[in-house]
């Protein structure tokens, strides 16, 4: 089993991070109304290695920057393959934020097919997708990798979207909020409270990635709840209920208005559904509980 080998490579850190969350009232007093105010709602579609033509993603920008003129009180990034960033930020004309999908920690040099985060920076990205599953998994990135990409775009003035969550296996044996732990104690290390605020986390169990399925909103809120607790035992209360936590995972107009009727749930990261406009659409113009 993936954890298995995870933890015998974490070793004793795992005593310590798989420890039982710390609950909302046992780390200290709830958020206020205005702490959550503070949490403006994101959300985010990763285009990921869509659509094929210049031409095609000029379409789908402005589309999206479209239909943010009905949304409420939302921040929306797209996040398209490099050679679109610019090119979508013209067509969305200021109406969206624009986000890389990766980036390299090296500044420059000899590292073919790399971009790093000065680059990602001088062309308009506020945000920077770490650690999302594709990338730890097809291309290998492991925890101290992810760490030092977030490292990189915090030292740029950007702000990362760490991206965590458990595969299928982990979750049968009841070990996403374990997982969840192991992924924040290390993509997190050396990052201060002041800029864990400018973190955003997304929850994103692998199984439901491209899979068509959701976790529920009752199940995503749990783990959500225990990722902002375990924020707040890393940090402080006062830290964790600034960090914006998003959910990811076969988000779709049908299941976005449960899942962002969730107190723990700040946005959502948007794979599939994002590559529609009308889809996508509907998603930032989610219906508020
Ligand atoms: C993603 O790529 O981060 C994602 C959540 O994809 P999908 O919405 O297609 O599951």
């Amino acid at each position: 089993m993936k954890l298995a080998l995870y933890a015998c490579c974490v070793g004793p850190a795992l005593a310590f991070v798989a420890r039982p969350p710390a609950s909302s009232t046992s780390t200290g007093a709830r958020a206020t109304s205005t702490q959550l105010d503070a949490r403006k709602p994101l959300i985010a579609g990763n285009w990921k290695e869509n659509p094929c033509t210049v031409q095609e993603a000029e379409a789908l920008a402005s589309e999206v920057a479209e239909a943010t003129k009905q949304a409420g009180d939302v921040g929306v990034v797209v996040i398209p393959p490099y050679p679109f960033l610019v090119p979508v930020q013209n067509a969305a004309s200021g109406a969206l934020m624009i986000g890389g999908q990766n980036c390299y920690f090296e500044e420059k040099g000899a590292y073919t097919g790399a971009v790093s985060t000065a680059m990602l920076s001088s062309v308009g990205c506020t945000y920077v997708l770490c650690g999302h599953s594709e990338r730890r998994t097809v291309f290998r990135n492991d925890d101290n990798a992810i760490n030092r990409k977030l490292r990189a775009v915090l030292d740029h003035n950007m702000m990362p979207i760490l991206c965590i969550g458990e595969s299928k296996e982990e979750y049968d044996a009841g070990l996403n909020k374990a997982v969840c732990a192991i992924q924040l104690s290390k993509d997190l290390k050396g990052v201060t409270g002041e800029e864990m605020k400018r973190i955003v986390v997304a929850y994103e169990p692998v199984w439901a990635i491209g899979t068509g399925l959701t976790a529920t909103p009752e199940i995503a809120q749990s783990v959500h709840d225990y990722i902002r607790g375990y924020l707040a035992k890393m940090y402080s209360r006062e830290v964790a209920d600034e960090v914006i936590i998003q959910y990811g995972g076969s988000v779709t107009p049908d299941s976005v208005d449960a899942l962002m009727a969730m107190p723990d749930i700040d946005g959502a990261l948007v794979g599939g559904a994002s590559l529609d406009g009308a889809k996508f659409g509907r998603i930032i113009n989610y219906k508020k509980a």
